[in-house]
């Protein structure tokens, strides 16, 4: 099996026996791959300071002749975006960035869309722009990327546009709006939507991701979109998304930072 090389963006570390790493990158050309590194618990050059998540990096790796393990010959550091090691907030809004691409994207299975948003993410957060815009933003077109965008233009039942209701509910079990007549009709549970809340968003899904991050969201609406992206998400995976509680709790305390995060309560 020949090596091959793609910039590469470090998911996640754990060690593995007494010297070596296994290592989850998102490569732009093979997508979400697993790769072994060798004696990079040991090593003085090769890996060092390079194995660390949300590292930028040229990885150099060999596929395996079976399984899934791929071989990590060598890794070329890009950026180590070391303020977000530094950074709590940043740090926590990386880590919930870095799950969903885990927990969305298959095995080998390359989208430079989602290598160029995780990109955009990571830049983003090292310039210390709005966490909480970021995330409802990333979320929002890693899941048009991944094939799941919601509809989020008007009412799914009536047509209702969303500029013509104060607000909507999002059904998390199909991703789609109901106006808040058609949802008294309607069983399931759904998550609230102010008519600025979903501008941002609509907003989010039409421009390019350069013009996002000057976008100016409240704390607000961001936590409340990440909840409805979140619970539809979770819908989607079928599973729990981790790292949402770390930063939901990091919202919170944002949003009202007198209060202990315990205390907050807020209506659907
Ligand atoms: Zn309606």
């Amino acid at each position: 099996m020949t090596n091959r090389q793609s910039p590469a963006i470090v998911l996640q570390v754990t060690a593995h026996a007494e010297a070596d790493k296994i290592v989850t990158l998102y490569c732009r050309d093979l997508g979400k791959i697993t790769t072994i590194a060798k004696g990079a618990k040991r090593s003085k050059k090769r890996f060092v300071n390079k194995l660390e998540p949300f590292t930028s990096l040229v990885v150099t790796c060999r596929p395996p002749k079976k399984g899934s393990l791929f071989f990590l010959s060598e890794a070329e550091l890009v950026n180590a975006h070391l303020f977000l090691r530094r950074h709590y907030p940043g740090y926590v809004t990386a880590t919930f960035i870095s799950e969903l691409v885990r927990r969305f994207s298959g095995d080998q299975d390359g989208d430079p869309a989602v290598f160029s948003l995780l990109s955009w993410a990571l830049a983003g957060l090292a310039e210390r722009k709005n966490q909480g815009v970021i995330a409802v933003f990333f979320l929002l077109r890693l899941l048009a990327a991944c094939g799941y965008q919601p509809q989020l233009t008007g009412c799914a039942v009536c047509g209702a546009a969303i500029d013509q209701q104060p607000a909507f509910a999002l059904y998390p079990a199909n991703g789609s709006l109901l106006c808040l007549r058609c949802r008294r009709q309607s069983r399931g549970s759904s998550l609230h939507l102010t008519r600025q809340t979903l501008k941002f968003l609509a907003s989010g899904q039409q421009l390019p991701l350069s013009r996002l991050t000057r976008l100016h969201m409240s704390t607000a609406n961001a936590y409340q979109a990440l909840r409805a992206l979140c619970s539809y998400s979770r819908h989607i995976l079928q599973q729990d998304i981790h790292s949402w509680k770390q930063l939901q709790r990091l919202m919170q305390e944002t949003e009202h930072p007198s209060q202990p995060a315990a205390t907050i309560r807020r209506p659907e």
